[in-house]
């Protein structure tokens, strides 16, 4: 900005000075050359006013001084006399000559032309003389000439003076020029500083020193606002160390990423799981880490912009990843929780879970089997009705065992061997295992539809099963059970309902859950373990199958399974 303020104003005080001079020869010279010319006007009219056809010519042209010439013309144009020692016998005709022309119209006029008699620039006017020559009337011109050059000489004198002052005005205005844009860009050097202070975070107040008014009021108000944003810019790193505080000091694991994938934000947790440096901020979130279910887990949300939750394994701890995309945001976030301690926890509980109704099972059956062979061989009436309790007892407990068992075979269920069934086979044979309990409680059961599923054979029964059992079991005496099975542009699904007493709203969340009942009293009545939907839940997830559930007490309960 300096060195263009500089330039411009010396390049506009130089072409000032050099127009003022300019203008000012011209001005002089065109002074000079009227004043030669009112000169000219009255020489000629002075002499035109002593012409004397009775004296001789030669005396008339010889009285003239300085640089003076005057010239008498004949009415056709021949020179008569010329003050200057020249041949008028020879000189051109005059009477093309327009001062001559001029006179000759009554409108006499000044003209400056190069004279090729004299060989320089002359001013020329004429003037007409009325005469009597021999008695009749005639006339002649009388001309008078004064050199231009006398100015252009001045003028040409007088240039190395004006070219010294126009260079010592130049050299003065340079050096005023310089000060002066040193003092006009100084406070813009300061303000410069000021705001790269603010920009390193550490304002510096500090008056700039003397300066323009103006300018004065600038950095008086950059200062305001500069204050404003300082307060700003300490809030938000005061709010941001805070939060790079608190998120450093959780353990999960948490990241966010933008729209490309790159980091943006990053806590403790992670970059220690992951061993990363701090400066992968901006990076590309494939530099944090080489698990490409990561990678892809978090790319794929960003894609569609749906939440997922996945597990990585990373040093031998079981990750559990949850991403979600910020909403109003191009941000997605990825929260890593170490689930190794739970995982195994839940495994060894799983694992005592199947030991024990192992364990269990050998000796229920024993005891199953003694009481059998005590009612066959004991006539006494009393002791067979104890032993009779006894059975039912055993023969519960083996259910709720074979139940335990199922689910906790589910449980280790890592891969299944499937097959193709066709549904309606499942229904009818179930309706066949449940039609002693159908027909005694008058129930109309309902099977309709069909559809292939690709399913293990024990599973596919065993939630089809528990399904129509507990439809049956829930529905009071008279009651109508159904067991559709849809195969539409909804996709594969089979729904069974009933018109029976239904599940309060508060209670349908947790019927999934192991042992959860209702009402404990009434499912034991009814030869339930509490396990049966748990079982379902467990093949549902398995298989990747969506499971939903509609009730309402007194009216009924619909189960629906949506195969995939
Ligand atoms: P249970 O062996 O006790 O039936 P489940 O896991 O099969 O255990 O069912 C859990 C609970 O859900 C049951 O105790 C029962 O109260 C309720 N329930 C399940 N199915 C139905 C249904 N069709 N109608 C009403 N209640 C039901």
């Amino acid at each position: 900005m300096k060195k263009q303020l500089f330039l411009y104003t010396i390049i506009i005080v130089f072409t000032g000075l050099v127009v003022f001079f300019g203008v000012s020869i011209y001005i002089t010279r065109n002074n000079y050359l009227k004043i030669a010319k009112d000169e000219v006007i009255e020489i000629a009219q002075v002499y035109a006013g002593f012409y004397d056809e009775e004296k001789p010519l030669s005396d008339f042209v010889h009285n003239t001084t300085g640089q003076t010439r005057i010239t008498v013309v004949a009415p056709d144009g021949t020179v008569l006399a010329d003050s200057r020692p020249l041949d008028t016998e020879t000189m051109e005709n005059h009477i093309y000559r327009p001062e001559i022309q001029n006179a000759l119209k009554g409108t006499p006029q000044t003209h400056v032309r190069f004279s090729d008699t004299l060989g320089i620039d002359l001013i020329y006017y004429a003037v007409k003389v009325d005469i009597f020559d021999g008695g009749e009337e005639s006339y002649v011109f009388v001309r008078a000439s004064v050199p231009v050059g006398q100015i252009d000489e001045y003028l040409t004198s007088s240039l190395p003076l004006l070219i010294i002052i126009l260079i010592f005005l130049s050299v003065l205005s340079f050096i005023f020029i310089k000060q002066m844009a040193n003092r006009i860009t100084k406070p813009f050097n300061s303000i410069e500083q000021k705001l790269r202070s603010l920009s390193d975070g550490a304002y510096d107040d500090e008056p700039i020193g003397e300066s323009y008014e103006e300018i004065d009021r600038i950095t008086q108000g950059i200062d305001e606002i500069a204050l404003i944003l300082q307060n700003s810019i300490d809030t938000i790193s005061d709010e941001r160390s805070k939060l790079n505080y608190i998120l450093d000091n959780i353990d999960e694991g948490l990241f966010t990423v933008d729209k490309n994938g790159n980091i943006v934000l990053i806590n403790k947790s992670v970059l220690k799981t992951f061993n990363a440096p701090r400066d992968i901020i901006g990076k590309d979130i494939i530099y944090l880490s080489g698990d490409k279910s990561l990678t892809e887990g978090v790319r794929d949300c960003i894609i569609s912009e749906k939440s997922a939750v996945f597990e990585i394994i990373n040093n031998g701890k079981i990750l559990l990843v949850t991403v979600k995309r910020l909403p109003d945001t191009d941000l997605t976030m990825a929260v890593l929780s170490d689930v190794t301690e739970n995982r195994e926890s839940s495994k060894r509980r799983e694992e005592f879970f199947a030991n024990a109704s192992h364990e269990l099972k050998t000796p229920l059956t024993a005891i199953k089997c003694f009481n059998e062979l005590t009612v066959i061989n004991n006539k006494d009436e009393k002791i067979n009705k104890y032993v009779d309790g006894i059975t039912r007892e055993t023969e519960r407990m083996l259910l709720l065992i074979g139940d335990m068992l199922k689910l906790s075979e589910l449980d280790y269920s890592k891969s299944v061997a499937p097959s193709t069934i066709w549904l309606p086979s499942v229904n009818n044979e179930v309706r066949d295992s449940v039609s002693a309990i159908i027909d005694e409680k008058s129930i109309v059961f309902e099977s309709c539809g069909d559809c292939m599923v690709t399913v293990e054979q024990r599973h596919i029964y065993e939630l089809v099963k528990n399904l129509i059992e507990n439809a049956v079991r829930y529905t009071n005496n008279g009651g109508k059970v159904t067991a559709v099975i849809g195969n539409d542009k909804k996709g594969k699904r089979l729904i069974v309902s009933d018109n029976g007493i239904g599940i309060p709203a508060e209670d349908q969340s947790r019927i999934f859950e192991r042992f959860y009942r209702v009402e404990k009293s009434r499912s034991e009545q009814n030869g339930g373990t509490g396990l049966g939907l748990s079982i379902v839940k467990h093949i549902c997830v398995l298989y990747d199958w969506k499971l939903s559930l509609k009730s309402k007490v007194g009216v009924g309960t619909e189960v629906i399974i949506k195969f995939s």
